[in-house]
């Protein structure tokens, strides 16, 4: 989608930090991080969310995609967490399937706060 933020950084129309990257997948730094490594993992190809019906096979190599990005980031042995916003009520702002991969620190317990 032309003008999508995400597929513009996945052709390499705007710049981003990317710290890992395959055929089917990138991944980059998040320009407002809420984790000392803050990182998004895209599929190339362009899908609103999760509610868009998404192939398997893009959903399977989003998932495994995580642990080489980790690796890449310095977290695989300290851990992370994996979030993926779907909607409004989860504030979900980029309208280009992503998931959070959010780590390099103890995270806050729990996974659900209330806005
Ligand atoms: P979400 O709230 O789940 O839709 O997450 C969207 C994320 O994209 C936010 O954490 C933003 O900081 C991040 N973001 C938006 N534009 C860019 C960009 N150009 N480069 C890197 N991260 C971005
Ligand atoms: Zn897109």
């Amino acid at each position: 989608m032309s003008d999508c933020v995400f597929c513009m950084i996945a052709s390499g129309a705007i710049p981003a930090t990317i710290v890992w990257q395959d055929e089917g997948i990138v991944a980059f730094a998040d320009l407002n991080p809420q984790a000392p490594v803050h990182i998004l993992i895209i599929p190339r190809e362009h899908y609103t969310g999760m509610a868009d019906d998404v192939p398997a096979d893009v959903l399977a190599a989003l998932l495994q995609a995580a642990p080489r990005v980790a690796e890449a980031a310095g977290v695989a042995d300290s851990g992370y967490r994996l979030v993926v916003n779907t909607g409004p009520d989860a504030g979900q702002t980029v309208p280009h399937l992503h998931m959070h991969l959010l780590g390099g620190a103890a995270l806050a317990e729990g996974m659900v706060r209330l806005a």
